[in-house]
């Protein structure tokens, strides 16, 4: 590969799609961020990105690079082998079927590698962020839902059809409420952001007293997750409750990765790791409290260090990894 080499990460998420130029070295040379407009038949989708994408790598190569490839981080499941989408829960028009790989290497004239979001994020920490030193780490990502992704012997293990990490879906409550997979009690179904807002939304009409209607002046759709971390900093101690609970539930789902994968290193990102050390605290203890095979003081659980790009890394990087293995091109 010449000195120049880019490769292009798309991250396409509910809300905006991200698309970047990245270098092999894991840095972000340029990135724009366009609206996805789910709502839109999965060939408009699939045109704008490649337009935005073809954008990007005309610019750059009209100054001497030269880019590879592309990889595409997408939220839902798909067949690893074809590039072809089963299903993105998130999205309301139907994307079953749609051959995603070979309809952006059409467009983008560019061999193109598809990789789950948050498989997509594991790699990116893993070759680049908090777990670049590490040789085994588990990932945990809790935004909306909770996804993960598992790191063996220095590379991204995704199991024979991808689904290793899916640890959203680790039962944390044997005859709990339905999650949305069709299982009873999943983890995302307990300590996701929607989970965690719910439990705040009870309280509030249940009229329990807490600062969390104070915050949000009694606007109930201001609830998110960050309201509740600010209120917990405050000490409220229904806030404090959630979280604990979220963290405790997330500490234990993770004691079952663990002693499985007995990994270096736990990365907890997403959206509601921003709530910070209080989380933490609380998915230590609900470890410490579930994993005696394995001594919980010397684990290290850490934020994610790429923040919004690491998608865009992860895709590019796993597209670069791909292309070198022979398995796309
Ligand atoms: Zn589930």
């Amino acid at each position: 590969m010449v000195a120049k080499a880019l490769f292009l990460g798309i991250d396409l998420g509910g809300t905006n799609t991200k698309v970047a130029l990245v270098d092999k070295d894991g840095h972000v040379l340029e990135r724009s961020v366009i609206p996805t407009r789910a709502m839109r038949k999965p060939e408009k989708v699939v045109e704008d990105i490649a337009q935005e994408g073809l954008e990007l790598c005309r610019r750059f190569e009209e100054r001497g690079f030269k880019v590879w490839a592309a990889g595409i981080g997408i939220p839902g499941l798909f067949d690893w082998e074809s590039g072809v989408c089963h299903l993105l829960p998130n999205f309301p028009s139907k994307w079953k079927g749609v051959p995603l790989k070979e309809w952006l290497e059409e467009k983008l004239s560019l061999p193109v590698a598809v990789i789950n979001d948050v498989r997509s994020i594991t790699l990116a920490e893993k070759r680049f962020g908090a777990g670049r030193d590490v040789n085994s780490m588990v990932m945990v990502a809790i935004g909306t839902g909770i996804g993960g992704g598992v790191v063996v012997n220095g590379q991204l293990y995704i199991g024979k059809d991808g689904s290793a990490g899916e640890l959203g879906h680790i039962t944390v409550e044997p005859r709990g409420i339905r999650c949305g997979c069709g299982n009873r009690g999943c983890l995302e179904a307990y300590a996701s952001g929607p989970a965690m807002v719910a439990q705040a939304l009870r309280a509030l009409v249940q009229q329990n007293d807490t600062l969390i209607r104070d915050l949000v002046g009694d606007d109930l759709s201001r609830v998110n997750p960050k309201v509740i971390a600010e209120a917990a900093q405050k000490g409220d101690s229904v806030a404090l409750e959630i979280i604990e609970n979220a963290g405790s539930y997330i500490g234990q789902a993770l004691s079952c990765v663990c002693v499985v994968v007995n990994p270096e290193m736990i990365v907890v990102g997403g959206g509601v790791a921003l709530v910070g050390e209080l989380l933490f605290q609380s998915v230590r203890r609900g470890l410490a409290q579930r994993l005696f095979m394995i001594p919980v003081e010397k684990m290290h659980i850490v934020s994610a260090q790429l923040g919004i790009d690491a998608g865009v890394i992860g895709s590019a990087t796993w597209a670069k990894e791909r292309l070198e293995e022979g398995v796309i091109g």
